[in-house]
């Protein structure tokens, strides 16, 4: 895929074309809290291959973070939207570009609630996951620039530099991309 896809804003505002599927779909074997062949096990290639490192790594301190849902067709999202804020429309999902991904615990039977934050996968994945090129991309008290709630569970791959950059600075993908004078990533 193109560079810009990774970094790429994906929103209300800025949904992708309903014919949108990524190019290089792949099931890398995470544990996933869902069986084998179905399509939410998926991730774009590059976002698979860096959510396997960073699975690794979280293992690896001991930790036991699972996948809940990754790929998400716009057919699939449309039959999923209630209308509610807290459900993107179909063509606003992260989930339909396969760079998005739901993880959990089983600590909290893999639920997607706003008590992940504390558990020990939780906190570890926010102090790591730009590591790996991913962000928090719905973080606490940046609702109305998201236009999101908060969502400590909802990771984005964004390519290294990028989520290193919206870390150190705290800012979202919407205030990287409206204000690319005020927030330009070091070459
Ligand atoms: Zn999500």
């Amino acid at each position: 895929m193109h560079r810009d896809f990774y970094t790429r804003l994906i929103s209300r505002e800025h949904p992708l074309p309903e014919a949108f599927v990524p190019e290089h779909l792949i099931d890398i074997g995470l544990p996933f809290e869902a069986a084998p062949g179905d399509p939410k096990r998926l991730l774009e290639y590059q976002a698979a291959k860096a959510a396997s490192q960073l699975f690794h790594a979280c293992h690896k301190s001991g930790l036991n973070l699972w996948a809940v849902s990754g790929y998400r067709s716009f057919q699939r999202q449309k039959e999923l939207f209630t209308g509610s804020r807290f459900v993107a429309a179909p063509g606003a999902s992260e989930h339909q570009s396969g760079l998005a991904l739901d993880v959990s615990c089983p600590s909290l039977h893999m639920e997607l609630c706003e008590k992940f934050a504390s558990t020990g996968e939780g906190r570890w994945l926010k102090r790591n996951a730009s590591l790996y090129g991913f962000i928090l991309r719905y973080p606490e008290n940046k609702e109305e620039i998201t236009g999101m709630p908060y969502e400590p569970w909802h990771i984005r791959y964004v390519t290294k530099p990028l989520a290193s950059w919206l870390t150190i600075t705290n800012l979202t993908l919407e205030e990287y991309h409206n204000f690319p004078q005020r927030c330009t990533p070091p070459p």
